[in-house]
């Protein structure tokens, strides 16, 4: 036999959480595929997704991984929501949008993303490490900390790292954050052989990776916030920094393909800032490395714009663009989604 815990996205809102389930299946017989993994169903009234009697839904799976928390020949599978014809997306299904836009030619532009992910780890109502009365020292020290005394929660940092790894996730980095409690994964191009960082692939894996947290995190009774702005105050935000090239932006003189791309941003801002996740206007205040949510600046090496050239972006002329302002509790496949639309229309 082998478990499958079928993963997919709710229907809440503002924003949509993660939900699964475990499926029992025989030992395939030849080597396992996608189609070793059977669509199934469930209840779309207890996750904001159908009403009333006929709340039947479809879990399409579109991703396997080896499932790191069960171990051998287990697996987490990825799926879409269908209604129940088995073919119509449901509302909730953000990675169908993407998805059409892929095939409707954006993927000629052989775009590559990555997203930086921070969060908070929380114990009960405050941040993990944080005192029982008041706050710890202001920020500075807690940053790429080391040490008991600026440091709080690696011990599910380096289960969760392991875990991507053993998932096959293209984990680029992981580093202690600004707040004490909170920290970050990157997910995305990291130029190794064989791998693509396709913006559905990538999605599917910063998905995969935040139910990874949120399991692992489940065994020391900790609770991972995405909150853009858990702690109110001089504390920083969470943000999904987002990072995004074309074929031509990686190319010689991509710099100026970087550059239409920005112009073209600098249009849309509004429609971004819709759906790059719920009050990101307590987290883009113009301070802790935040643009305001009411400007638009883009700029080389500049952490207090909206859209970032990296370094050595600059320095070689080609590359990518960062996009600052998506917060920790947007939806990948939406922020996605999104770029394209802008940058490749
Ligand atoms: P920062 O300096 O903003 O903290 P990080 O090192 O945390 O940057 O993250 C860099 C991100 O950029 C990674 O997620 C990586 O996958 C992504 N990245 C690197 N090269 C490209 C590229 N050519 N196109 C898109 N994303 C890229
Ligand atoms: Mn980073
Ligand atoms: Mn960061
Ligand atoms: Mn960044």
């Amino acid at each position: 036999m082998i478990c499958a815990e079928y993963i997919w996205l709710d229907g809440v809102q503002p924003t949509q959480g993660l939900r699964s389930k475990m499926l029992v299946l025989p030992s395939p017989k030849s080597t396992i595929s996608l189609s070793s993994f059977p669509s199934w169903s469930f209840d779309g009234s207890s996750t904001s997704q159908a009403k009333g009697s006929s709340s039947d839904l479809f879990l399409n799976p579109v991703q396997y991984f080896p499932d790191p928390i069960r171990g051998e020949k287990n697996y987490i599978v990825m799926c879409e929501v269908l209604h129940v014809d088995g073919k119509t997306p449901h509302e909730s299904n953000t990675r169908s949008q993407l998805r059409t836009l892929l095939d409707k030619g954006a993927n000629e532009e052989k775009i590559w993303i990555g997203f930086e992910q921070e969060y908070t780890l929380f114990e009960e109502n405050k941040p993990l490490g944080w005192p029982e009365e008041g706050f710890p020292k202001p920020q500075g020290p807690f940053y790429c900390g080391v040490g008991a005394e600026v440091v709080s929660g690696r011990e599910i940092v380096e289960l969760h790292l392991a875990a991507c790894q053993a998932a096959g996730i293209y984990l680029c980095g992981v580093n202690a954050e600004v707040m004490l409690g909170q920290w970050e994964f990157q997910i995305g191009h990291r130029g190794f052989e064989g791998e693509i960082a396709d913006p559905l692939t990538i999605s599917d894996q910063t998905w995969v990776a935040r139910w990874l947290l949120h399991r692992i995190a489940e065994e020391f009774s900790i609770h991972v916030s995405f909150d853009n702005k858990p702690i109110k105050g001089d504390w920083n935000g969470a943000g999904m920094h987002t990072n995004f090239s074309t074929y031509k932006m990686r190319e010689e003189e991509g710099i100026k393909e970087i550059e239409k791309a920005i112009e073209k941003l600098s249009k849309t801002h509004k429609e971004h800032i819709a759906v790059y996740g719920d009050k990101l206007e307590e987290r883009l205040t113009g301070l802790h490395e935040t643009c305001n949510i009411k400007e638009f600046r883009a700029g080389p090496l500049d952490r207090g714009a909206s859209i970032r050239i990296p370094a050595h972006v600059v320095s070689k002329g080609r590359g990518y663009l960062e996009d600052r302002r998506p917060g920790a509790n947007a939806d990948p496949y939406r922020v996605a989604s999104r770029l394209i639309q802008t940058v490749c229309s």
